[in-house]
Formats: C-alpha cells, sequence, structure tokens
C-alpha cells in the first residue's frame, strides 16, 4: 500500500501517518524530519535545506525529489509506505508517478486531510517538538504527559523555527501556491480521498481507516 498525505503546514498529517504506519507496518516517510535529521547531524544536505526551511521556503525539487526517490528505494518499502510531507509541487509529483511507472507500480491513495487556515494558525502556536528524537505534540491537543517534556526520550520540548509565527504565514502562503494544486492533480487520477482535519484525531484515523479498508 502506497499512500501520500497531502494537507497544510499543521492539519496533523505527521499524527495520521504515525498512526497509518502502525497499523499497516508500513514506514511513516517524511521530507522534513530527513532534513531536520541532516541539519541535526550537520551534512552538506541539512545545511543547504535550513537555509530554506527556516523562511518557511520550499527546498528545491531537485534535491528533496533525490532524496525520497532514494529512501523509497531500501529495502524496509517494498511492502509500501507513507509519504508525508511528499510530494509539495507538481514537478516532485511528476516525479514520483514517473519513478513508481518505470517500476509497474502506482500510488493507491492519496489523502487530503483538510482543515481551513484560521485553524492552522491556532495549532501551530501549540506545536511543540522534541529536538532529540523527533517527536511532536500539542500543548492542547496532543499534550506529552508532563509538560514541555518528550514521553518518548524525556528531553525538553522546544517550538520548531518553522512553526514560529511568522514563518507559519509563509508555509501557508507557499502551500497554497505550490502545494493545493496537488488535490487537483490527484482528484483527477481519481485517487484522492479528503477527510475533514478539524475533527479530533481519533475520528480522523477513523475516516481514514475506512477509506483505507
Ligand atoms: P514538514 O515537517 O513536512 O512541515 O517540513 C518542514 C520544512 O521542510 C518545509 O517547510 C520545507 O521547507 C521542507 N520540506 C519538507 N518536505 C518538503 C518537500 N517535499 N519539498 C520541499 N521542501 C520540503
Amino acid at each position: 500500500m502506497k499512500i501520500i498525505m497531502l494537507g497544510a503546514p499543521g492539519a496533523g498529517k505527521g499524527t495520521q501517518a504515525d498512526k497509518i504506519a502502525q497499523k499497516y507496518s508500513i514506514p511513516h516517510i517524511s521530507t522534513g524530519d530527513i532534513f531536520r535529521k541532516n541539519i541535526k547531524e550537520g551534512t552538506a544536505l541539512g545545511k543547504e535545506a535550513k537555509q530554506y526551511m527556516d523562511e518557511g521556503k520550499l527546498v528545491p525539487d531537485e534535491l528533496t525529489v533525490r532524496i525520497l526517490l532514494d529512501r523509497v528505494a531500501s529495502d524496509d518499502c517494498s511492502r509500501g509506505y507513507i509519504l508525508d510531507g511528499f510530494p509539495r509541487t507538481i514537478p516532485q509529483a511528476e516525479a514520483l508517478e514517473k519513478k513508481l511507472g518505470e517500476l509497474d507500480d502506482d500510488i493507491d491513495f492519496a489523502i487530503n486531510v483538510d482543515v481551513p487556515d484560521e485553524n492552522i494558525v491556532n495549532r501551530m502556536s501549540g506545536r511543540r517538538a522534541c529536538p532529540k528524537c523527533g517527536a511532536t505534540y500539542h500543548i492542547k491537543h496532543i499534550p506529552p504527559k508532563k509538560e514541555g517534556i518528550c514521553d518518548e526520550c524525556g528531553a525538553e520540548l522546544i517550538i520548531r523555527d518553522d512553526d514560529k509565527p511568522e514563518t507559519v504565514k509563509n508555509r501557508l502562503k507557499v502551500y497554497h501556491e505550490q502545494t493545493q494544486p496537488l488535490i487537483e492533480y490527484y482528484d483527477k487520477k481519481k485517487i484522492l480521498r479528503t477527510v475533514d482535519g478539524t475533527k479530533d484525531a481519533e475520528d480522523v484515523f477513523r475516516a481514514i481507516a475506512d477509506i483505507l479498508e
């Protein structure tokens, strides 16, 4: 099963992708996580990606596509995967489709987690992340058991640079201009399914599980 998660930044794609990955035992692949890992490790890729990420801009397609195609070629992806944060542009979607086409393969579903902009700005301001293991929380919707501390590894939670208000506004603008056209793109391919992302995470997950079954 190969699934793409679509939706604005902060719509809850990552949370849902985690749940789906667990239920179907397939890897959850987030290009944002791959970039953040590289930034933390100080790699050349991380240094290049950081310049764009800190401003809420997209990392160039060529670099992003290369990283993603490399990742999905790994052994653990043979039974499928769930993509969270990729594709974010039409050229990225086309590059993935071309690669899958060469393998006589295709994406099964593109799930659009639909949340209006007003809700997004509210949500992002409550987002907290673990700088050590990458787990994400929300002070209201997905609070850690102990305030400010990661459930998984005990590190102190932070607000990611790209979750700061100015960057959020920029990310939303970028989303509408460059990523939203993918909704029509996958609708035309008849694999788009939309769920109401304003509901509780559990309800959203039930709606997605119904689609996948
Ligand atoms: P995310 O964690 O998915 O919200 O991604 C955080 C940041 O990483 C984005 O704001 C972009 O700067 C960059 N990024 C992640 N995925 C992509 C992608 N598919 N294409 C371009 N930039 C990306």
